[in-house]
């Protein structure tokens, strides 16, 4: 040691710096953090040791200062950051998944049936699915989850509580699931897949602005009401029967088929409270407030023949059929919300 003194004394400031670079990246390539907190601490003679892997243990020296003959050989990149500074340590998981091209006729519940799933074990593996209005057509690619579950994509930030958290599911479930490959202390890849059993992806759900927003609206009472009342009961959007996709979890609505342009009706009357594009997926979209607790939604329109605020009477055409938004073709995506619940249309229009 002492051969190398007024060496050691002369670069004290620079050495000090690089020390503590080298010390920072030992602790990503090698994952030292328990043992830098024990040397700051001052307890720690032997981590520090072992950091420095010097040939002369010297328990007097200050572990965070290095002599020049223990400096670990390093080349000048090795000084870059690494691309990835967080080093994953641990499992990645291994799943395998069969997949399915919807063909026409298919149900989301023949489906499930056919590979013992629940429907909505669909969503769980299809995130796209939850997040639109009618994607489910013929050509889609569906991944069959082998149990009922989410296939959860791991963002970063993402802890095993986390996501035991987001789908309500406790933490031992996920970890028991084996091809998720969870060894201890469970940490989470981020553009990785992990199953959550049991677990159901809630469904995005959009809602129209309130009717306060739109003219044609009056106060009653303090809530704020469309000024026109509907029938209570309701008639066929659409001069089809060609139903392409029914009303299940994962699809609020009723798709028919038809071709572009033609006359969309007014299922009861009511006030327009939004008629314009809408960006989760309906495109352009009309909605109807029935002034009842019942709310009509008509999308991917071509065009629109009325305006929000607008009074409109049973039957009467309120729009154009088209293929905007997430759609596969011509078709409208019809819903019936009572009280902000999706409802099946089927019930009201009789498919
Ligand atoms: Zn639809």
């Amino acid at each position: 040691m002492s051969k190398f003194e007024p060496i050691w004394r002369r670069f004290q400031g620079h050495m000090v710096i690089v020390g503590i670079a080298l010390l920072i990246l030992l602790i990503w390539r090698f994952g030292l953090r328990p043992s830098i907190v024990a040397v700051a601490e001052g307890d720690g003679g032997d981590t520090a040791v072992s950091l420095a892997a010097t040939s002369e243990p010297d328990a007097t020296r200050d572990p965070l200062q290095f002599g020049t003959g223990e400096l670990p050989v390093l080349d000048d990149s090795s000084l870059a950051p690494a691309p990835n500074p967080h080093t994953f340590e641990g499992t990645l998981p291994q799943h395998e998944f069969i997949t399915h091209t919807v063909v026409r006729g298919e149900t989301p519940n023949g489906i499930a049936e056919q590979y013992g799933i629940e429907p909505e074990t669909i969503l769980g593996g299809n995130p796209r699915l939850s997040e639109e209005s009618s994607l489910l057509q013929v050509g889609t690619e569906l991944i069959i989850l082998p149990i009922d579950g989410v296939l959860h994509d791991v963002q970063p930030g993402d802890t095993l509580e986390s996501v035991s958290e987001q789908y309500g599911i406790p933490t031992e479930e996920i970890i028991a699931y084996e091809p998720n490959n969870l060894e201890f202390p469970y940490r989470l890849q981020p553009d990785t897949q992990i199953m959550v059993p049991g677990a159901v992806r809630e469904l995005f759900v959009w809602t129209p602005p309130d009717l306060s927003s739109v003219g044609g609206t009056s106060v009653e009472g303090g809530s704020v009401r469309p000024v026109i009342v509907g029938t209570g009961t309701f008639i066929f959007p659409v001069n089809s029967r060609n139903y392409t996709q029914f009303f299940w979890y994962g699809h609020p609505g009723l798709d028919i088929a038809l071709p572009e342009g033609s006359a969309v009706y007014a299922s009861d009357t009511g006030t327009v409270t939004f008629a314009g594009w809408n960006v989760y997926g309906y495109g352009n979209l009309i909605v109807v407030n029935h002034g009842n607790g019942y709310e009509t939604f008509y999308g991917h329109l071509s065009s629109f023949n009325v305006t929000p605020g607008q009074i409109v009477y049973q039957g009467n055409v309120i729009g154009g059929t088209g293929n905007t938004g997430n759609s596969s073709g011509p078709h409208i995506h019809f819903e019936i919300r009572i009280n902000n619940n999706r409802d099946n249309p089927c019930w009201y229009i009789g498919c």
